[in-house]
């Protein structure tokens, strides 16, 4: 696993063209994904009180460019207050720009701030979400007990993250893809060869769905549970502060 630093100069390398890879990359499949996880955060399903979920508090860990920040503040209503942190400046340099576009500027706020050592108070956040960022924290365990520490008794935790997908056929395909075209056309786009082989290389070192939601549950929270999306390319996890 590379150093905090290293993972950092990477993200702010490749931000500016972050976005036009991500989407070209998951073919899009990424947006589909994230309105999965805004459901589980604002929905009715969300398992919060309807009192709550008008004037909820969200943090957005590891935000980068603000993809779920925004789809969440969009969601959310006036009454939603967003904060985004991430250790790369230079990825969320690039959020208030998207969000006043998407007309939230006014329910967002930004933090640098490590995932793993947040400068947040205890029990701060109704809830805590964390989209394809926590497979690139030195100290995964860390990561999730500070979500723990930050949220309110009752809150919630979602967090997407990429998966190897279990079916034989699609793992070819998904190897070919992720090992040999990504890091050609990500390299060609971004100027970064490394930082996209990096990608799938973390994609494969990061525990199975099962084993993560052990983690969950280890670092405290109740009724961990994930659910692949589209074939396992993508998992979600959620999970409840007691
Ligand atoms: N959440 C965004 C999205 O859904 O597009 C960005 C995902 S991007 C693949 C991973 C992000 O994790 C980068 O912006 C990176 O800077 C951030 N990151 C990596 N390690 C971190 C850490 N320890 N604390 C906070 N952010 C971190």
């Amino acid at each position: 696993m590379p150093k905090k630093e290293n993972i950092q100069q990477m993200f702010d390398g490749i931000a500016p063209s972050y976005d036009r890879l991500n989407h070209i990359m998951s073919l899009g499949v990424d947006k589909l994904w994230r309105k999965r996880a805004v459901k589980e955060i604002i929905g009715t399903d969300s398992g919060l009180g309807d009192r709550r979920r008008s004037a909820l508090k969200v943090l957005d860990v590891a935000c980068g460019t603000g993809d779920s920040t925004i789809d969440i503040a969009k969601a959310g209503g006036s009454g939603i207050s967003v904060i985004g942190a991430d250790i790369s400046s230079g990825m969320m340099s690039l959020v208030m720009e998207k969000a006043a576009r998407a007309g939230v500027t006014d329910r967002i706020r930004l933090k640098v701030a490590d995932g793993t050592a947040l400068p947040f108070e205890d029990g701060s956040f109704d809830v805590v979400t964390c989209s394809f960022g926590i497979r690139n924290f030195e100290d995964k365990a860390a990561g999730l007990r500070e979500f723990f520490r930050v949220l309110k008794p009752g809150g919630r935790l979602v967090i997407l993250e990429l998966s190897v997908p279990s079916k034989p056929w699609l793992r070819k395909l998904y190897d070919i893809y992720f090992m040999h075209v990504m890091p050609l056309i990500g390299g060609m786009i971004s100027g970064d060869k490394a930082a996209y082989k990096y990608l799938p290389a973390s994609v494969h070192a990061f525990p199975a769905a099962p084993v993560f939601t052990g983690m969950v549950s280890a670092a405290g929270f109740r009724d961990a549970r994930f659910q692949a999306l589209t074939f396992g390319l993508c998992t979600m996890y959620v999970a409840t502060r007691p």
